[in-house]
């Protein structure tokens, strides 16, 4: 994966946020305060403003940007946490020019490592990791097989899917939605979802290569 690639992830992935900005906010009208699109959105296209000078960054700088933009543009708890995460992942890349797909599974895994870091959410919790964590399992065992970049993206996307599908029936115990206790149950959460999403973009980018 070249920054070229990278960028193309990127473009991706603010062009799903603005397709799902209400899809996302509709989950979080059920449990939250409704405008879990709305940040994601406006979080992604403030990336987006960046994308002209950002075509000449390394993979490192690119992702640290993607950071940097989210913390300061959104304001609920996704910004914070998908903030750390892009910044970790930058930190996971940082002297690469091109990423092996070792490299991807271990910017993967920083990925998930910031939104832990920042969150303190386990899994079972109702949360992102719910659909980060299968993922990073996911990309690793298909690492381990030989898999190629786009069947690693491929087979974390299938199983970060899953594990959003799984949080429907999970009583969230983090963020906003712990407020409701019991009647989070029967709803998917919306931070799984924009976590599927961002590997389903990936996915897509590295299928096209
Ligand atoms: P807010 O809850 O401030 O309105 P968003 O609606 O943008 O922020 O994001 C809500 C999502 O954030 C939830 O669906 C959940 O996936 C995620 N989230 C909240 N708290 C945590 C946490 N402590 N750890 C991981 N993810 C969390
Ligand atoms: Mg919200």
């Amino acid at each position: 994966m070249t920054n070229e690639d990278v960028l193309h992830w990127l473009e991706r992935t603010a062009d799903v946020m603005r397709e799902n900005r209400a899809y996302l906010t509709d989950l979080d009208s059920a449990i939250g305060d409704a405008d879990h699109g709305i940040n994601m959105d406006r979080g992604f296209s403030a990336v987006r403003d960046k994308f002209p000078s950002m075509a000449s960054m390394d993979i490192s700088t690119q992702l640290r940007t993607v950071g940097t933009t989210l913390v300061s543009t959104v304001g609920g708890a996704s910004g914070p946490l998908y903030g750390t995460a892009y910044l970790r992942a930058a930190g996971a890349t940082s002297a690469k020019q091109e990423l092996a797909p070792a490299d991807v599974v271990v910017m993967l895994e920083a990925f998930l490592g910031g939104i832990v870091a920042r969150g303190k959410a386990q899994t079972g919790e109702k949360t992102m990791v719910d659909a980060l964590t299968p993922a990073v399992a996911a990309a690793k065992g298909a690492l381990d097989q030989g898999a190629t970049l786009a069947q690693i993206t491929g087979q974390a996307t299938a199983a970060a899917e899953e594990g959003m599908k799984a949080t429907i029936p999970m009583l969230a115990t983090k963020g906003r939605a712990s407020y409701l206790g019991e009647r989070s149950i029967g709803h998917q959460d919306p931070g799984a979802t924009s976590s599927w999403l961002i590997l389903r973009s990936l996915a897509e980018i590295c299928a096209g290569q």
